[in-house]
C-alpha cells in the first residue's frame, strides 16, 4: 500500500514537473535581477537572503517582515512572490503559492524563524499561482484568509477547469488561431494556447483548497496586531477584482500581490481587471513614503523608481493605443499591434494574450464607454 502510493505520488510529481518544464517554453520567464543598489544599502533589507531554495529566497525587509521571492528560471514551485509577518504574538503568511511544495517551503522557512502561533494565511487574490498550494496551510490547521469573493472564485474557474479537458479548454484559442489576420496575431496566439495548455496542467493536478476566512473590504481596512506588530490588509482594484494588501505603516513596507509586478507588463487578462482602476491604485502607491519598500507579486524586492518603471508601462500603452483608437483600427487587430520600445525591452510579457492584448481591449473599452 505505501509503495503504492509512493508510486502515485512519484507520478503526480513527474507529471507536474513536466507541465512546469513546458511552461518555460511557452512563457516570457525572465531571470531574478539583483536587488537595486539604493535598496542593497537600506538597514531594513538584509544583504543574505534566510534562505536560497533556488526558486524562491526568503529575504528579511523589516523588523519582523520576510519577502519569499522567486526566481522562476530555476523552478516554478513558488512562481508568485509572497512572504510572512512575525510579531511577538502571531504570525501571518502571505500567499499560497502555485503549489504544495511552494506553500510548504514557505512555512518551513517562517518555523526556522519564529514559533508563534500562525493566526492565518492570506492569498492576495484568487489567480492559481497564489492559491493552488493552499491545502499545505489548511493541513497545518491555518486558517486561509482572502477577499470575500475569493473562495468562490477559485472554485468557479479552477473547479470548472477540473472538469473540463485540456482541449475543450483551449478551443476558442484555437478558433481565434484559424482565423488570426497577421503574423503578429498568430505567434502571440499560439504563445497563449501553450500557456494556457501549462496552467491548465497544474491547475489539474492541484488539490483546490478555498479560503476559509473571508475578509470582506465593505468593513474598510482589516488591521490586525501581531503584538509589537501592527499591519493592515486592503482592497484596491486593478489586477483582479478579489486584490488585497498588506500594509506595515510604521515601517513603510507594502505587500502588493499582483497590483504590482517588477520587471513585467501589467497582467490584464481578468474578466474583472480595469486599466483606469489600477492606475488609480498605483497613484495611491506613488504617493506613499518615497523610502518605502514594496514586496511586487513578481519580480524583486523594489522602491519608488521600479513603480514609476511600471506606471509609465500603462502611459506608453495608452499613447500607441489611443493613436490606433482614433484612427479607427478595430479592437481585435489593435490589441496585437503595440510595438515595444528599447526603454521595456528586458519586460516580460508573460504571454501576450495575458498582458498587452487585454491591456489594450480595456483601454479600448473604457474609451467607448466614455462616448
Ligand atoms: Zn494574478
Amino acid at each position: 500500500m505505501q509503495n503504492k502510493m509512493q508510486e502515485v505520488s512519484r507520478r503526480r510529481f513527474l507529471a507536474q514537473t513536466s507541465y512546469m518544464s513546458a511552461m518555460y517554453a511557452a512563457a516570457s520567464m525572465i531571470p531574478l535581477r539583483a536587488l537595486g543598489e539604493n535598496l542593497a544599502q537600506d538597514a531594513r533589507i538584509s544583504a543574505t537572503p534566510v534562505v536560497d531554495k533556488g526558486f524562491a529566497s526568503v529575504r528579511k525587509v523589516g523588523n519582523g517582515l520576510y519577502a519569499t521571492i522567486s526566481d522562476t528560471t530555476k523552478g516554478l514551485q513558488t512562481m508568485c512572490n509572497g512572504g510572512f509577518l512575525a510579531g511577538k504574538d502571531s504570525a501571518l503568511l502571505i500567499e499560497g503559492f502555485v503549489s504544495t511544495a511552494g506553500a510548504a517551503f514557505q512555512l518551513e522557512t517562517l518555523r526556522s524563524v519564529s514559533q508563534v502561533p500562525v493566526k492565518g494565511a492570506l492569498d492576495t487574490h484568487y489567480h492559481f499561482d497564489h492559491s493552488l498550494g493552499n491545502a499545505v496551510y489548511g493541513a497545518n490547521g491555518i486558517g486561509l484568509w482572502a477577499h470575500v469573493n475569493t473562495a468562490k472564485r477559485i472554485y468557479d474557474n479552477y473547479g470548472t477547469w477540473q472538469r473540463l479537458t485540456k482541449e475543450q479548454l483551449v478551443a476558442p484559442l484555437e478558433k481565434q488561431l484559424a482565423s488570426a489576420k497577421s503574423e503578429a496575431a498568430k505567434q502571440h496566439l499560439q504563445g497563449d494556447i501553450a500557456t494556457v495548455g501549462n496552467v491548465y496542467g497544474m491547475v489539474a493536478a492541484a488539490q483546490l483548497a478555498l479560503p476559509n476566512h473571508a475578509i470582506d473590504p465593505a468593513m474598510g481596512p482589516h488591521k490586525v496586531d501581531l503584538g509589537g506588530l501592527a499591519i493592515s490588509i486592503e482592497h484596491y482594484p486593478g489586477h483582479s477584482g478579489t486584490d488585497m494588501i498588506v500594509r506595515v505603516p510604521d515601517q513603510n513596507v507594502v505587500y502588493t500581490g499582483d497590483l504590482f509586478f517588477n520587471g513585467y507588463f501589467p497582467i490584464a487578462f481578468d474578466d474583472e481587471a480595469t486599466i483606469s482602476g489600477w492606475r488609480n491604485t498605483l497613484k495611491m502607491f506613488a504617493s506613499l513614503d518615497k523610502d518605502t519598500i514594496f514586496v511586487p507579486g513578481h519580480g524583486q524586492v523594489c522602491g519608488q523608481s521600479e513603480l514609476a518603471m511600471f506606471r509609465s508601462t500603462f502611459d506608453d500603452i495608452e499613447e500607441q493605443a489611443r493613436k490606433m483608437y482614433k484612427a479607427g483600427v478595430p479592437v481585435e487587430e489593435a490589441q496585437h499591434q503595440y510595438v515595444i520600445p528599447e526603454k521595456f525591452s528586458k519586460l516580460s510579457t508573460f504571454s501576450w494574450g495575458f498582458s498587452i492584448g487585454p491591456t489594450i481591449q480595456k483601454m479600448y473599452q473604457e474609451w467607448g464607454a466614455k462616448k
